[in-house]
Parts: structure tokens; sequence; C-alpha cells
């Protein structure tokens, strides 16, 4: 099923689109209790939330180029949700080391955010201004990228049982630290940082060791953190009706 002879945000030719999932199906999952949010941005705690099945989905993409963006998804699909790499639970203030592909990894979390940027789903809130254009070309042609390019870092998500907050899916949301602007998505389990910055120079003291967190041996450190902690995680948790936050949070 598409709509055919429209322009494919990939390729850039006309061809029949599919109906792609901005958040790809491999990273949605109900977690142990039936949990499953997947919401809009969430800003200043007065964004509405969705709960939504099968995600957030638009006409952006041909054949051809869904099974680009499949090859970046495969190996996040086998390590996350087929084997469950990352488990059910987890103690906050641990660091956890998962073995992963590093550059299909990267090129997963750029593709995610470039699909929201195209997606008129999303009215155009997220602006990536030139690195839109950078970024369509980068995943197009799985393009090599250096850990100081676009560096990006994970922190697990816990509830106040332990429980990994697999069912949540939010963003992405605008970031900034110093003059450095980045977005942030929840999704897996995790809370992703993506920094849209393309030299180690450009990075605040404070974060030159961030794209050591991503190592190209395909390593991913990752912290373990309460929700609470997680500006987007809480901001989400806020704007539920009481006796959804209850029933899944
Ligand atoms: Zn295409």
């Amino acid at each position: 099923m598409g709509v055919a002879n429209r322009q494919c945000r990939l390729c850039n030719q006309f061809k029949v689109l599919r109906n792609s999932h901005l958040f790809p199906k491999s990273c949605l999952r109900f977690d142990d209790k039936g949990r499953l949010i997947v919401t809009r941005a969430v800003r200043d705690g007065t964004s509405t939330y969705t709960l939504k099945q099968d995600g957030f989905k638009e006409y952006l993409l041909c054949e051809g180029c869904e099974q680009i963006l499949n090859r970046y998804e495969a190996p996040f699909n086998e390590f996350w949700k087929s084997k469950n790499g990352l488990g059910n639970t987890a103690t906050a203030g641990q660091v956890m080391t998962f073995a992963v592909d590093y550059l299909k990894t990267k090129l997963l979390l750029l593709s995610i955010l470039w699909r929201h940027a195209v997606s008129n789903v999303w009215g155009r809130r997220i602006r990536l201004g030139p690195y839109q254009e950078r970024l369509r070309d980068i995943c197009y042609n799985g393009e090599v990228l250096l850990p100081e390019e676009y560096p990006m870092f994970a922190r697990v998500l816990v509830d106040d049982e332990g429980e990994v907050l697999h069912g949540m899916t939010i963003g992405p949301v605008r970031y900034k630290l110093d003059h450095i602007s980045g977005y942030q998505l929840v999704f897996a389990g995790c809370e992703w940082t993506v920094l849209l910055s393309v030299s180690a120079h450009d990075l605040p003291g404070e974060l030159r060791q961030m794209p050591k967190a991503l190592a190209t041996v395909g390593v991913l450190h990752a912290d373990v953190i309460s929700f609470r902690e997680s500006r987007l995680a809480w901001e989400c948790a806020k704007v539920l009706p009481r006796a959804e936050y209850r029933k899944r949070l």
C-alpha cells in the first residue's frame, strides 16, 4: 500500500511512497506491564500526550529508501528488542555497557531525527536548518561518521521499582547545552541525546568525553537514572492523567 508519484524525501525521486514510521516499529515495544506511550514533543509540561499503538506514520519514503533505513534498524532491533539486550530491570546510579553496532546505531538515531524534521505530522517543530540536508545525505549514503560528528549518548530510564521504561517513546525535543544545539528522544528504554555538532572543539569542556559514550569499537556506555531525573520522561509523566499515570508509570 502506498501513494503513487510523490517525491521521496530521502532519494528525492518521484516514486510510490510507503506509509513510513517516524519512530521505526522496532523501537516501539510494550513493556512487561503492558505499557506503551508514544507522545509528541513535551514542552514545559503543557503538551498533551498521545497513546499510539503503532506510532506516528507519514508517506515519506519509497520502498528502496525504506530498505536503506531498515539496514540501520536491523542490528538495533536484534539487540534491543529480539534479544532484550538491555533487560527489564536496572538500578539507578549504575553504568551499563552494551555491545552495539557503532555506525548503524548512529545512523538510526540520525535517521529518526531527520524523519521527524521532514514530517508534517510534527508541524515543522523540529528545525535542523543546514543540518537537515546534511543528515539526508548521511542517511542516504550510510556515511561513516567520526565519534565527534553528531555525538550522542544514552541514559537508561527506570521507574520507582527499577523496571526499565521500555514502553515510553517521546520526542524529539530540542535540547541546548551552552551553545550546542541538539535533540533528545526517549525510546527503547533510554533517553537519547544527539548533538548537532561536528567537531570535538565545538563541545564545552564537560562534554569533551561525550563522543566516547558511543565508541567506534561498538561499545555504548549508559548511566541508569530514575525517570524523574529525565526532563523529558518526567514532563511526559506529569501530563498523563492521574489514572493513566498510575497504570503506566
Ligand atoms: Zn527514495
